[in-house]
């Protein structure tokens, strides 16, 4: 079979045998890709100097029996700054792995690609404060790709124009009425300048979210809010995520 070529984010890299390593992709077209980079853990190896997590590659791939198989590679982007400084390492890292346990073989989403890549270019430069909002931003613009954008507006349950006291519902799929609140017991109230921040990181993109300010008072409920919205659209174990926002705060 021919070699095709592919443009692919590297979400995550495991070892297999003695020198190669599989590399977890996401695709241009937003497919997740799993590919041996044969004889990459060798010393010498030009191509295992590469394949770092955070780095866009062009390859060209063989079809193999269970997994792709890396025959040539070319960096595009190495998102070097990311891997320089602590704090974006692991914002990034979240991205990565969102992507990683979010993502589905053989299942498109063109734009979640194009939206992972400007969210770690602004990464990149982006003042330290404004890594957290990115990261949250993120999570909420990729869970909408899937399907799940939180209703914001209006109340998740009833359609009504909701007003305060507000309340969440990570079930119900966004804020709800005083009146469906009431009704169910999964709705966790939340001030309207939690709502208003997520509002903001749902309609800006993401060059502009570093600009968003987040009320240092309503911070932890933004934060707790999008962690359990996320949590429920995506069972399985964020690790990178929890890391992220458990670390001393
Ligand atoms: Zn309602």
């Amino acid at each position: 079979m021919p070699a095709y070529p592919l443009r692919a984010l590297v979400l995550r890299k495991t070892k297999l045998g003695e020198t190669d390593l599989i590399l977890t992709l996401l695709a241009a077209d937003g497919r997740q890709v799993r590919a041996v980079a044969k004889g990459a853990r060798k010393s010498k190896s030009r191509l295992g100097a590469r394949v770092e997590p955070f780095s866009v590659l062009d390859m060209l791939l063989h079809t193999g029996r269970s997994l792709e198989i890396i025959a040539e590679a070319e960096t595009v982007q190495t998102h070097d700054a990311l891997r320089a400084d602590y704090d974006r390492t692991m914002a990034a890292s979240v991205v990565v792995d969102v992507l990683d346990k979010g993502s589905v073989e053989g299942q498109a989403e063109p734009q979640l690609f194009d939206m992972a890549l400007v969210t770690l270019d602004v990464m990149e430069s982006a003042p330290v404060a404004a890594l957290e909002p990115l990261v949250l931003a993120f999570l909420l613009k990729s869970l909408a790709m899937h399907g799940y954008r939180p209703s914001l507006d209006r109340c998740a349950a009833c359609g009504a124009e909701p007003e305060a006291p507000l309340a969440f519902s990570v079930e119900a799929g966004g804020v709800l009425c005083s009146h469906c609140a009431a009704q169910g017991s999964s709705a966790q109230p939340i001030a309207a300048e939690a709502r208003d921040a997520l509002r903001a990181m749902m309609r800006s993109r993401m060059a502009e979210v570093p600009e968003i300010v987040v009320d240092p008072s309503v911070a932890r409920e933004v934060r707790w809010i999008v962690r359990a919205y996320t949590g429920f659209h995506i069972p399985s174990r964020l690790r990178a995520l929890d890391y992220y926002l458990g670390q001393g705060r």
